[in-house]
């Protein structure tokens, strides 16, 4: 076969502006581990402009010098490569740190005239691109401000003009979602707004798109004629850790389904758009979301299921319940396990369940979509029970060890039938070799040349929360009422498995299968 490798248009080498990126929360545990790794390594590919520069933004007072330390030491613990010398001799006299409050007006005005000095030591315009990266609570003052000062306008309508990414959450329900998309919309245009799920950059989710439309062999099966169930799971071994005052605010709906799962979805579900034009892409992944039937929480067969993780095994050892987590209330009734049943009222998928999950604590740590296709007609090898028939599976594992396997039932050599299913399966370290770049590299250059194409439109984010604030509410109002437990180390309750018992279905990640 051959090893030949080919470009998408939008690969495309572009010219990319000089550049002024401004990181607000600069001192903050995300730009340490994620964010000024990813632009050093994208430096060291030479993937960033050639000129370009780095502002922190923060409220801590730190100097230059202080800043550029820290991202040095940042860079020694936390970047997938090291960094040499000449790498960072390029990018470091470009680094600043701007102290100022978010809701200091004048500290905008300050940081706008840096940028014009800049642009004047330069001899050119250069494009900004405003990374905010601070808690959510905070979002609204950046983003009125960097409108207010002038900061969010500068070059409208050049290929110089502003741009900004918007760390999640999201929001916290339909309502602030929508809140914030309105101060975006009226601060910024669209196509200068990139709203980031990290979880868009990683390297099986982009090559779902792939996967799905350059092989003609799995368009003519992706639907309810040859599908049976579509699982996707983003399950957590580790607990809540030092985050519990963070997550006991949010919970597994909105920390991980409302965002990441939902997206898997999406991609899984949507129609092939018409062209890689990032539009083309999130308008049927919109369309897929709008699709979902609003969710059955009460009745009999509730579509829902949430739990809370007490005291178990994890590798051996004992491990806590989220009521002994540091910073967590005896009166939480925050789920740390969220199941749901979805399904689309569309042509491709009308009657085909869509399970999805998330928790922590759970047994093991897996991000995965299984496609599991309808079982042959038992009329050959299924008779009389002789044989055990598999249904095929198509499982993308998102992480770790990313890949995908396709199950097939195979005979087992000998004298004998008998059935056994096996894997034809791929791996990306394999074949690839395992420096792929983060998903933060990807992203960061996608929004550097203004590509939207794998971060959340407006709509998309806001489609997902009328879908699940509704559930929100139901569950705030129920308060403990109906709140599950399971064992630390487990996948999960036991309610969630009755979810799949109506279709005949289990989970399968975890299973005996892999
Ligand atoms: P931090 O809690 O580390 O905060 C970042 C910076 O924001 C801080 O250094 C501080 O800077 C400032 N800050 C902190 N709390 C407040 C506050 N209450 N009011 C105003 N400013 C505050 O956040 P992270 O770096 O962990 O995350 C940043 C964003 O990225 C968040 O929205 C988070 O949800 C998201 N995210 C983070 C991930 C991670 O792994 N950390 C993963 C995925 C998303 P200063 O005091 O200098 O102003």
């Amino acid at each position: 076969m051959s090893n030949q490798t080919h470009a998408t248009s939008t690969d495309a080498p572009r010219e990319t502006p000089p550049t002024i990126i401004v990181i607000f929360g600069a001192s903050g545990d995300l730009t340490a581990r994620k964010l000024a790794p990813a632009i050093f390594n994208l430096s060291k590919d030479d993937l960033l402009p050639e000129s370009c520069y780095l502002i922190g933004y923060g409220r801590s007072s730190m100097s230059d010098e202080a800043f550029r330390d820290y991202l040095r030491e940042s860079l020694a613990s936390h970047s997938r490569r090291p960094i040499e010398e000449a790498t960072w001799d390029a990018l470091a006299p470009n680094i600043s740190f701007h102290a100022g409050g978010y809701d200091e007006l004048d500290s905008y005005k300050e940081l706008d005239t840096k940028i014009t000095a800049i642009e004047e030591s330069l001899g050119s315009y250069a494009q900004c691109l405003f990374y905010v990266s601070t808690p959510p609570g905070v979002f609204m003052p950046i983003l009125e401000n960097l409108g207010t000062s002038g900061l969010a306008k500068r070059h409208k309508g050049q290929a110089t003009a502003s741009k900004v990414i918007i760390e999640k959450p999201f929001g916290r329900d339909l309502q602030s979602a929508h809140e914030l998309n309105g101060v975006i919309n009226r601060r910024f245009e669209e196509s200068q707004v990139f709203r980031i799920d990290h979880y868009l950059g990683k390297e099986t989710v982009q090559s779902l798109l792939v996967q799905r439309f350059a092989n003609s062999i799995f368009e003519p099966v992706w639907n309810r004629n040859y599908v049976s169930s579509v699982q996707i799971t983003v399950s957590e071994n580790l607990g809540v850790g030092s985050r519990g005052g963070y997550y006991d605010r949010s919970g597994a709906l909105r920390d991980m389904i409302q965002n990441h799962v939902m997206q898997l979805l999406a991609l899984t579900a949507m129609e092939p758009p018409s062209s890689l034009d990032p539009e083309a892409i999130r308008d049927e992944k919109v369309k897929a979301l709008q699709a979902l039937k609003p969710v059955a929480f009460t009745g009999d067969d509730p579509e829902v299921v949430r739990g809370v993780y007490t005291e178990g095994l994890v590798d051996g050892q004992r491990a806590d319940g989220y009521l002994e987590e540091e910073a967590i209330p005896q009166s939480s009734s925050t789920e740390t396990y969220a199941a749901l049943r979805l399904s689309l009222d569309n042509w491709r998928w009308k009657g085909v369940p869509f399970y999805i999950r998330s928790g922590k604590r759970l047994a093991m740590k897996a991000s995965e979509i299984v496609v599991q296709f309808s079982r042959p007609p038992a009329i050959l090898f299924g008779e009389g029970q002789r044989f055990k028939v598999e249904p095929n599976l198509l499982v993308i594992r998102i992480q770790p060890n990313e890949g995908i396997t396709l199950y097939l039932n195979s005979k087992v050599p000998g004298l004998e039938t008998k059935l056994q299913p096996i894997k034809l399966a791929f791996g990306y370290e394999t074949t690839f070799g395992s420096n792929t770049p983060e998903a933060y590299e990807r992203l960061i250059l996608d929004a550097l040349n203004g590509d939207g194409t794998l971060f959340i439109r407006g709509d998309e984010a806001e489609t997902s929360w009328s879908l699940l604030s509704p559930v929100l509410e139901f569950w705030e109002a129920q308060g403990k009422n109906g709140l599950e437990s399971y064992s630390a180390g487990t996948w999960g309750p036991l309610a969630a498995d009755k979810l799949l018992l109506k279709g005949g279905h289990e989970w399968l990640t975890g299973k005996e299968y892999q």
